[in-house]
């Protein structure tokens, strides 16, 4: 009975007389830029986190690590097998030559921030979904304005996309300065990208140069 007239119809004539309607779940609450007092407040909102589809699968949360008063923030995609299964961002094969990136700018792990757009790990790593950004970006753009970092590096295609909200091809964007959230922003490539094609290696080094001297003043 698809009607929903003949189905009330229906139910009248069998002689009921009120409906009861079960109340709708209130929705996850979101977080609006400026909302919270700081990174431990953040992380706690995100505790147990069940906003889109990937709350199913995931293993931890990966809230992201580091200085939380970096002046240089890197951003990654989401988190791969490893970083599901210890809920620390960039802890596999590409957190390794990301940590080898950035003690070349002369910098230790410590020093800087790592987050990802997304905070928990996809089926397979597959890509991000629209959706599962739309949900998860307010969260990292509160991680940006409470670090409040000089610059922050994007990682790859998606990272890059999410932060400077564009759909513009990584290899236009990489290697050029940009901002988002008054911040500067210069996108470069993956390191699970390089790990695959460390011919691009140079490029990336070019990119971190850029930004080593402009975080010394140069
Ligand atoms: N790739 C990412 O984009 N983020 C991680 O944390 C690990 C791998």
């Amino acid at each position: 009975m698809s009607d929903p007239r003949r189905e009330l119809e229906f139910f009248r004539d069998l002689g009921v007389a009120d409906v009861f309607l079960e109340k709708a779940a209130p929705a996850s609450p979101s977080v609006s830029v400026g909302s919270m007092p700081d990174l431990p407040s953040l992380a706690k909102f995100l505790e147990g986190c069940p906003r889109c589809k990937l709350s199913k699968t995931r293993t931890n949360l990966v809230f992201g690590q580091g200085n939380p008063k970096a002046e240089l923030m890197f951003v990654g995609e989401a988190p791969g097998r490893d970083e599901d299964e210890q809920g620390l961002a960039f802890v596999g094969k590409a957190g390794q030559l990301l940590t080898k990136i950035i003690e070349a700018m002369g910098k230790k792990r410590e020093d800087v921030f790592i987050a990802n757009v997304l905070k928990c790990r996809p089926p397979n790593n597959r890509n991000p979904e629209p959706d599962e950004v739309a949900t998860c970006r307010p969260f990292l753009f509160e991680q940006i304005r409470l670090i409040a970092p000089k610059v922050i590096v994007t990682l790859g295609t998606f990272a890059a996309q999410a932060v400077l909200e564009t759909d513009e091809p990584i290899g236009r964007l990489r290697g050029r300065w940009r901002s988002a959230q008054g911040v500067k922003v210069m996108p470069t490539f993956h390191p699970a990208f390089l790990l695959r094609t460390p011919e691009r290696k140079k490029d990336v080094w070019e990119d971190m140069k850029l930004v080593r001297d402009f975080l010394a003043g140069k």
